[in-house]
């Protein structure tokens, strides 16, 4: 028996002991290490439910482990061998599957939203490709892949190089670790962000951070960069006041990537929509992370900088929580109650 913690309906989550699933075929059964709580974790939760309505569903997305066992048609010989898991499971048949671009397949599963996940001692997945293999990184390194991989990608999707300016809005994880990919892609960064807790932690890691209402933002990035506005901005929260500051805050010809979800209808001043023809602003939506060769598989080059120590992670976990203790720790999180940066379930 294991350790699961399943959603059994909308705000009904619970620490349950069931059976450990075996792996038939090309499955691999994985001995979870760690799994992070993902923002979208909560209104899972709380008040979206499952995206399929199944339940009970063991949720938990963000997750890296050990190969346990492996079903019959799977290679032996990865029992023991450690990774961060892909939680995507697309359907290889459509259209963006067929051209690599998994992250958008129209008929896709998913661990932990779709079937069952990371919050457990042990997970199944389809088959070996789900599995990032590493050789250093810890697990609970390794649980931060994919985040890690979103910022990445976003970052990538700024088109921004070296010597460039890139700023940032929404100083918590995902926005603190595409700060960190920009660095190490040799652009210079400024997270911005209107909590001023948010903006501490950021320069505590020795990241450059403001507060939106302390400053003149575009002056303050005019000061920072030779006169200059930014040469490229990710919106990280979703808001849309921010996506009209990164409207004002980018220079001609500069580019923005959305990455935060939207939390509502975004409105738009006229004045800023049209200062985005004016300086002939590319948009770029941005989506999950890239598990193809082509560009680059982000996955892969994600945990092999985990495994050589050049992109530092774990710095955000600040709550380490057991399986019986999360159902209880999100109630936490969601009232404010706890402040997390990054929160991981360990077992
Ligand atoms: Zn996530
Ligand atoms: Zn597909």
């Amino acid at each position: 028996m294991m350790k699961a913690v399943r959603l059994h309906g909308i705000g009904d989550f619970r620490c349950d002991q069931i059976p450990i699933p075996v792996p038939r075929g090309e499955e691999l059964l994985i001995k979870v290490g760690a799994c992070g709580i993902c923002g979208s974790d909560l209104p899972r939760v709380f008040s979206h439910g499952t995206s399929n309505g199944k339940y009970p569903l063991t949720i938990g997305h963000e997750f890296a482990g050990e190969v346990a066992a492996a079903g019959e048609l799977a290679d032996p010989g990865l029992i023991g061998s450690k990774g961060a898991i892909f939680p995507l499971i697309p359907c290889r048949k459509c259209d963006p599957c067929v051209t690599g671009n998994y992250a958008m397949c129209e008929q896709y599963d998913y661990l932990g939203s779709r079937r069952d996940g990371g919050f457990a001692q042990y997970c199944l997945i389809p088959s070996a490709w789900n599995l990032v293999t590493a050789k250093n990184a810890s697990l609970e390194a390794l649980a931060m892949t994919e985040p890690a991989c979103v910022a990445q990608h976003a970052v990538r999707k700024t088109g921004v190089s070296a010597g460039q300016l890139v700023v940032i809005f929404g100083a918590g994880p995902i926005g603190i670790l595409a700060a960190r990919w920009a660095q190490i892609f040799g652009a210079r960064t400024l997270l911005v962000d209107i909590m001023p807790e948010k903006v501490a932690f950021a320069r505590k890691l020795g990241l450059s951070a403001v507060d939106s209402g302390e400053v003149e933002l575009s002056g303050e990035i005019r000061r920072r960069n030779q006169g200059r506005l930014a040469d490229a901005a990710i919106e990280g929260t979703g808001a849309g006041a921010a996506l009209c500051s990164c409207v004002e805050c980018v220079r001609a010809k500069g580019s923005i990537a959305l990455l935060g979800n939207p939390a509502g209808e975004t409105r738009m001043p006229l004045k800023v929509h049209s200062m985005i023809l004016r300086k002939e602003i590319t948009v770029n939506g941005v989506w999950n992370s890239s598990r193809s060769p082509y560009p680059v598989d982000e996955w892969a080059f994600t945990v092999r900088m985990l495994d050589e120590g050049k992109l530092t992670v774990t710095d955000l976990i600040t709550h380490r929580i057991s399986l019986e203790e999360l159902p209880r720790r999100m109630e936490e999180i969601r009232d404010g109650s706890i402040h997390v940066v990054k929160a991981v379930c360990t077992n």
